[in-house]
């Protein structure tokens, strides 16, 4: 008979078997397929169609229906698919899940009946809709749907793209008639289809910027690396150019009829980059961004699958799993950023490794860029697996900002404190203000302050389905668990003792208010999670202070990314020492990868930007690294203590998350999967581990970390892993326990 061997969306198994109905043609790999699952029909992905017999007293079931003409997921998708259910341990189909924008596998996708909702064209211009509002008055329900409609659309963000009737109707609470009757007064339009946002792009494209002879001939390095079928490091310092490099790489490699993907973090997919390669690259610049709706992103899947034509894709990590028929080139911007790592679900897949395997498979080339490389990239460059190429001028002979470190236990001391301000940074901002420049003030935390406590009795409120304690959030007078979003109103005295409640510590909410106290008349914004949550939140902050209509921009992390603004002149980093406190081997690395990119905010045009970091012990060896913009000193040092230390790069990691929601259950399992893994690896299993927030959304955790030497067999310890945790959870006092592999965890 004939069988297919299909992947379905699930963690549980790797390809179900199906029987295929008489009058079914042969599906080919990477076609839909829906076929019945217990009592539902889920829609999977055919793997392989052969001729086989069902096994033994096994009653296979028949497939229902062949949803395609022509594969979704090509042969070289499915070869990427199947090396990182491997490589990271998960099932082909959670990494089907992460693969396909969710609307292709849902089963009521029906892409030939969606309905649109747009504009009338005759309000083209947004200021013509005025008197349709003024005559909405009187049809509340009528206006609140158009304002939704609006919103989605983006028009308020000078956009405006169709809208899903049946996302507007949801989202407007079901008011089918009310939209019926806009439609009807001709303010809204129904359409069948949508005109494709790829060849909606109207522009006139523009010449990259010529290259200088330092970025000339980084250039023909990377080339010559290329040449050579080497990924090449291109190490450049901030603002030396990289940018520019790429894009005449890309414009190459377009010109010879390839396609390129180009990996940014999910936040540096601004408008700044978006703007500056669609000035360049016009209809050939396709974006692909998971805060894009699903119907967005499956145009440009849609597009690609259909089209071979030279393309270039900016996107986030989730970039690696579209579908190239022509790849020539993956550039992988800010390489080091840890966002190209997916922490949760599987697959915990890293993109730069995908990526490299990715190119490889397709004959196509990498380019990983960066002014402060993974050590492991550096590694790997340094060793000649990877070609380094470097840029070491800022361009224009800018200079790179100059650094300041303020003794804070001394300002405290001296009580030359202002809040969370020592004086010579108040000094510091004032004279900027008053100069016009601009300022970002860097605390790596959002919310007020990182805990409420009592004066009395010492009491701090706890989720109560973590072991955290809940994050003090002024702006809206709540607790929140930074967790599992747990929230609850501030309580007016100690439910303990009924003392007074004190917050400690600070957030960027409180810097906020101090700045607005120290420096009256600043304008200022905050950019966190808190202020970016809707899909233009960011950017628009962004462009506020783009366009300087703020001062004193304070943020977390996210002002780190890639941005490039004109008139700053001061960063300053309130707390340095908080990000060398993390019991963690990469804490040293990630601290002055981040301050060396906030500090490269500074100064990138006109006059030498300066940084002030603010830290109680302002003596440890990375500052000096910082000041001198010496990555290869913190570099020699990382890499020496990664050797004694047994850390990769010469060895390779592999976390295992042990979850169950019975305390003692966890225990057991933990115990036992720690014992046989020790039985096999020895002294390079770790005991059983309590990670620091040990309990999250009501699950108790444990954690056992595997260290295994890189000229071991990778794929024979994974093998002998899986093993040991089958045999656990099928022990019936280990019922019920997770256990989820994170394989080169960050
Ligand atoms: P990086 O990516 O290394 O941070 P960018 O490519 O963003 O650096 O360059 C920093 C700034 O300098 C940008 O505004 C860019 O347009 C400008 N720039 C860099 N190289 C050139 C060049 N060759 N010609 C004109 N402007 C350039
Ligand atoms: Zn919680």
């Amino acid at each position: 008979m004939r069988l297919i061997d299909v992947i379905l969306p699930l963690a549980i198994r790797d390809t179900y078997t199906y029987a295929l109905p008489a009058n079914m043609p042969d599906p080919e790999s990477g076609m839909r397929v829906l076929v019945p699952l217990v009592k539902k029909t889920i829609t999977g992905i055919v793997l392989r169609t052969y001729q086989g017999d069902a096994p033994e007293g096994v009653q296979l079931r028949e497939a229902i229906e062949v949803l395609d003409e022509h594969p979704l997921v090509l042969p070289a998708q499915l070869r990427l698919w199947r090396w990182i259910a491997d490589y990271y341990m998960c099932t082909i189909g959670e990494v089907m899940v992460a693969a396909l924008p969710s609307k292709l596998i849902d089963n009521d996708y029906t892409a030939q009946t969606e309905t649109y909702i747009t504009l009338s064209p005759q309000f083209a211009d947004v200021e013509q809709l005025q008197p349709v509002f003024d005559c909405l008055k009187r049809a509340p329900k009528q206006l609140e749907l158009l304002e939704i409609f609006l919103e989605m659309s983006g028009v308020f963000d000078g956009e405006s793209h169709p809208v899903e009737r049946r996302e507007l109707v949801e989202q407007s609470g079901g008011s089918v008639a009310i939209l019926r009757t806009l439609i009807e007064k001709g303010i809204l339009v129904e359409k069948k289809e949508v005109v494709s946002r790829l060849s909606s792009y109207d522009l006139t494209v523009e010449n990259a910027h010529e290259l200088n002879g330092e970025q000339q001939r980084a250039k023909m390095e990377i080339e010559a690396g290329f040449q050579d079928g080497k990924v090449c490091l291109l190490h450049g310092v901030t603002s030396s150019g990289k940018t520019e490099v790429y894009i005449h790489l890309i414009r190459a490699m377009l010109d010879t009829g390839k396609q390129v993907l180009y990996l940014v973090p999910e936040i540096a997919l601004t408008t700044q980059l978006t703007s500056r390669l669609q000035r360049i690259f016009g209809k050939q610049l396709g974006v692909y961004h998971s805060r894009f709706s699903n119907m967005e992103r499956v145009e440009i899947y849609r597009d690609l699958l259909d089209s071979s034509e030279p393309k270039v894709i900016l996107a986030a990590r989730s970039g690696v799993f579209l579908p190239f028929r022509n790849l020539g080139l993956v550039v992988v911007d800010e390489e080091h950023d840890s966002s190209f790592k997916q922490q949760d679900p599987a697959p915990r897949y890293h993109a730069r490794s995908v990526a490299i395997v990715m190119a490889q498979q397709a004959g196509a080339h990498v380019l990983l860029g960066t002014a402060t490389p993974a050590i492991e990239s550096y590694y790997n460059a340094q060793t000649g697996k990877y070609r380094l190429v470097e840029l070491t001028q800022r361009y224009a002979g800018l200079s790179l900002p100059a650094i300041h470190v303020v003794d804070l236990k001394m300002q405290y001391h001296r009580k030359e404190m202002y809040d969370h301000f020592a004086d010579p940074l108040v000094e510091k901002i004032r004279t900027q203000l008053s100069a016009g420049k601009q300022i970002i003030i860097f605390q790596n935390r959002r919310g007020y302050a990182p805990h409420l406590a009592c004066k009395a009795c010492g009491y701090v409120p706890k989720c109560c389905n973590c072991d955290v304690s809940l994050t003090y959030h002024k702006r809206i007078s709540a607790l929140v668990c930074h967790y599992c979003g747990y929230t609850i109103a501030v309580p007016p005295a100690c439910p303990q003792c009924g003392g007074e409640m004190r917050d400690q510590g600070m957030g960027t909410e409180k810097i906020e208010d101090e700045v607005a106290r120290l420096f009256p008349g600043a304008r200022i914004a905050r950019m966190d999670l808190d202020t970016t949550r809707t899909k233009h939140g960011h950017q628009r902050i962004i462009e506020q202070f783009a366009r300087h209509e703020v001062d004193i921009l304070v943020g977390t992390q996210m002002v780190t990314k890639g941005l490039h603004f004109d008139e700053v002149s001061l960063v300053a980093v309130l707390n340095a020492d908080s990000m060398l406190q993390m019991p963690d081997f990469r804490s040293y690395e990630r601290a002055y990868q981040m301050l060396e990119q906030v500090a490269g905010r500074a100064g990138r045009t006109g006059s030498q930007g300066e940084v002030i970091i603010q830290a109680f012990q302002p003596d440890m060896p990375v500052y000096t690294y910082l000041q001198n913009h010496d990555y290869r000193g913190l570099y020699r040092e990382q890499i020496s203590e990664r050797k004694v230390f047994r850390f990769p790069p010469f060895y390779r990691l592999i976390v295992l998350n042990i979850k169950h929601r019975e305390y003692s259950r966890l225990d057991t399992a933990s115990r036992m999967l720690q014992e046989q893994l020790g039985r096999i690896f020895g002294n390079c299993c770790s005991a059983v581990l309590i990670p620091p927030v040990a309990r999250v959304q009501n699950m108790h955790l444990r954690q056992i970390r595997l260290r295994i030497p890189v000229t071991a067999s990778f794929s024979q310890a994974k093998a002998r892993v899986v093993q040991a945790i089958a045999a656990v959870q099928a022990l019936p006092a280990c019922k019920g326990t997770i256990i989820q592999p994170d394989v080169d965890p960050l």
